[in-house]
């Protein structure tokens, strides 16, 4: 991961670069912003360039000694830590024991979020967190003389996972780190990292990618014409993790349409037996499609509220979209947009916390059945 692969994020590039070269980054620094604006990368690409013998162009070179070895991650001054699933049998009990799944992972793709991390470990349905015994490891190997480089560089990803003992024997070394040690902390969620330890770093946000910018990544690496592009950075809403899912989705986007219609055409008929048969189709298929289907849902109550103002640059629909919408975005108004918006997130929180999904589902089928009469 270089500066260059980064999407979008222009001035925090700008910002990070500036620190390294004008020697002034701090040894604990928090970069956080929500999933999918590139947190992850970006912490991996400020090391790769903090690490770089020869940077060139503000960013690494990818052919020092250092980058060669930041190429497989096997850098012996780079060290990660990371949420992890304890897995006793197969004794896997600290980070290191991760490791090469970690690196083969991020070698894949760097935009990634717990739930891929989960999986990419087979942990879908476990709670991972930063266990207390990681500090002593993450103590152990600070102890240590830099290998190589002139830095050693400990990126933590979701420090608002770490257990408290954990994060209670990092406080004095990050406090008063050996010279030339950097911890770069990663996080979706800072208000739940101990205080103790925000107060100890500098932070910095990380705001939303903007869409054009996502769009033209689309372009550049999918081959996506400019209006498919434009279509998925859309609905991506900043996220660059959600563009790559709704890309994949690209091929059944018209399925979700009809997945739409269907439960619109049934909920206004009010066909409670038609409506449970459509609960169970949509819950035979995955957690992961559910939620895509229902941030989808979201989209198009969202751009059919809108359709209704006739502006057509606010509107951002394909054409079988706008086809469905041209009769039907008279029922989306003020009077149930933010009920029709509330019960899809609410449906969508518990689809992600394993509520069961034929119950879920159902019960909002008859609830988007009562919203569309509303006068
Ligand atoms: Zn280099």
């Amino acid at each position: 991961m270089f500066f260059k692969d980064i999407v979008g994020q222009q001035p925090v590039k700008e910002h990070l670069r500036k620190m390294v070269d004008e020697n002034r980054l701090p040894h604990a620094l928090l970069l956080h912003g929500n999933e999918g604006t590139g947190v992850f990368p970006l912490g991996l690409a400020l090391a790769r360039y903090l690490d770089c013998t020869h940077r060139v162009d503000g960013d690494a070179c990818g052919v020092c000694p250092s980058c060669l070895k930041f190429n497989k991650l096997a850098h012996p001054d780079l060290h990660f830590v990371f949420p992890i699933y304890k897995d006793s049998k197969r004794k896997k009990e600290r980070c290191d024991d991760y490791i090469s799944e970690w690196r083969q992972m991020v070698l894949e793709n760097s935009y990634f979020n717990m739930e891929m991390w989960l999986k990419y470990i087979k942990a879908e349905n476990s709670q991972a967190i930063i266990y207390a015994q990681e500090s002593d490891e993450v103590l152990r190997k600070l102890s240590f003389k830099t290998y190589e480089a002139d830095h050693k560089v400990m990126l933590i990803w979701l420090p608002e996972k770490m257990h408290s003992v954990c994060a209670n024997k990092l406080l004095k070394i990050l406090e008063e780190p050996a010279p030339q040690t950097h911890f770069i902390l990663l996080s979706e969620n800072p208000e739940e990292i101990l205080g103790t330890i925000l107060s100890r770093s500098q932070s910095l946000q990380i705001p939303e990618i903007s869409q054009k910018c996502i769009a033209e990544k689309l372009e550049a690496d999918y081959k996506l014409s400019a209006d498919d592009a434009q279509y998925i950075a859309h609905i991506a809403n900043g996220n660059y993790i959600q563009a790559l899912n709704n890309l994949q989705m690209g091929e059944s986007a018209s399925e979700l349409l009809e997945y739409f219609v269907k439960l619109m055409r049934l909920a206004y008929m009010r066909e409670i037996k038609e409506l449970k048969k459509w609960s169970e189709e949509l819950a035979a298929t995955g957690r992961e499609y559910q939620k895509m289907f229902l941030d989808y849902a979201l989209y198009m109550m969202r751009e059919n509220f809108m359709a209704n103002f006739r502006e057509p640059s606010i509107v951002y629909m394909n054409s079988p979209e706008r086809t469905f919408s041209s009769r039907f975005c008279q029922f989306i108004h003020e009077r149930n947009i933010d009920d029709l918006t509330l019960e899809l997130t609410k449906a969508a929180n518990d689809v992600e916390s394993n509520v069961n999904s034929k119950i879920v589902l159902f019960d909002l089928a008859l609830k988007i059945a009562t919203l569309l009469k509303r006068k």
